[in-house]
């Protein structure tokens, strides 16, 4: 518990990440106000929260103004998964830059820390392996993921320009791929949609030859860098890198968790989807150094506890 209940303001958060770092920000003492238009994120996510007088929701979009006294400000408020943020791109653009420029403003009037989930989109399909902060990237600025990883760009930029120009206090994440229970059981990202088709003994949709890699961070570590990370020194602005260095090639989870669902499922190859990425991995020597952090959940525990979840879910929609 803190000595001190700040008021922290999380955008975005009845989402996965967002959810799980309200229940974290209550349980640490905090008086927490979470800001949702609830496009990818669900009440039920957050459902647990609402008997805590310490806990309060405001359906806004954060594309327009918001005028409250906060001491912090997560900012994660934007769809993460690219079926849910090529859906509607422009919107997609929005939320991230005139999002940003809102809670810039806002950080700005009540000189509050502000705290910007960035991605390692931004690093697009990268040529520099493990990515470290100073790659400055490889995106196509024209394709079908640029609507994220331009708009997380241009975000990073308004970060840095409000600091330069206003001294005002930002702290910028890179968040590699993260996982865990809350994901959306239809948002189409890797983890959620193999164990969902793994659990109902469907095929599970490999896209390419499933050599391409990435690596999964738990939620739960994710969440505590959030947490270590906005309580650094004003010194510390990032971009830091954060998630899992433990790099897997996507056939290789699919087999994972058929072995862990002890499923009947078979692997069916799709096309690659446009400007996948080829590898990814984050190089977290930067994040160790800051925070004193690293990652403590192990893939399979970490899917272990994935699987229970949406085990559970499944059963309830029966
Ligand atoms: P999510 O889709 O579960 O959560 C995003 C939340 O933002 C949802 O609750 C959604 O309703 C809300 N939202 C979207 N547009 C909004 C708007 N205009 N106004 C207000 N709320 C809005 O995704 P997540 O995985 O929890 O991601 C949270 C943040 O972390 C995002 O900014 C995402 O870009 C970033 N991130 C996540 C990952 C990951 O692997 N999960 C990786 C890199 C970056
Ligand atoms: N803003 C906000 N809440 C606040 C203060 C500002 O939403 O408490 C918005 C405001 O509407 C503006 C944006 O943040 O569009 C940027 O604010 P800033 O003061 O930096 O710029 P300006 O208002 O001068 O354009
Ligand atoms: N992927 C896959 N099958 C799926 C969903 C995703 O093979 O059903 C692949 C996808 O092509 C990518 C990787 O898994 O190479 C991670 O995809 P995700 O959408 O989770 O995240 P991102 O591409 O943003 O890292």
């Amino acid at each position: 518990m803190s000595l001190v209940r700040k008021r922290v303001l999380v955008t975005g958060g009845a989402g996965f990440l967002g959810s799980h770092l309200c229940e974290r920000l209550l349980a640490d003492g905090h008086d927490v106000l979470c800001v949702d238009n609830y496009f990818t994120g669900r009440k039920t996510n957050i459902a647990h929260l609402f008997s805590s007088p310490y806990f309060e929701t405001l359906r806004h979009d954060v594309t327009f103004p918001l005028y409250v006294e906060v001491d912090e400000i997560y900012n994660l408020a934007c769809p993460a998964s690219p079926i849910h943020y090529q859906f509607d791109p422009v919107q997609t653009t929005k939320t991230s830059v005139v999002g940003a420029i809102n809670m810039l403003g806002l950080a700005k009037r009540v000189k509050a820390r502000v705290f910007q989930a960035s991605t390692s989109e931004v690093y697009g399909d990268p040529t520099v392996h493990p990515q470290t902060e100073d790659y400055r990237g490889n995106v196509n600025p024209l394709g079908p993921r640029a609507c994220y990883d331009e708009g997380k760009r241009a975000a990073e930029t308004l970060f840095f320009d409000y600091h330069r120009q206003h001294r005002t206090r930002i702290k910028v994440v890179r968040i590699f791929n993260t996982y865990g229970p809350r994901m959306h059981p239809n948002d189409g990202r890797v983890v959620s949609n193999f164990i969902v088709q793994a659990l109902r003994g469907e095929p599970i949709t490999l896209y390419g030859d499933g050599s391409q890699t990435r690596a999964f961070c738990f939620v739960t570590d994710m969440v505590e860098a959030f947490v270590r990370m906005m309580g650094t020194g004003d010194e510390v602005t990032g971009p830091v890198n954060v998630g899992n260095p433990h790099e897997i090639a996507v056939r290789g989870l699919a087999e994972t968790i058929i072995r862990l669902t002890n499923s009947k499922s078979t692997i069916e190859y799709r096309p690659l989807p446009q400007d996948d990425p080829t590898q990814r991995c984050p190089d977290i020597s930067l994040a160790r150094a800051l925070l004193d952090w690293q990652p403590t959940v192990a893939l399979e525990d970490g899917l272990e506890r994935t699987i229970s979840y949406f085990a559970k879910l499944l059963s309830t929609e029966k």
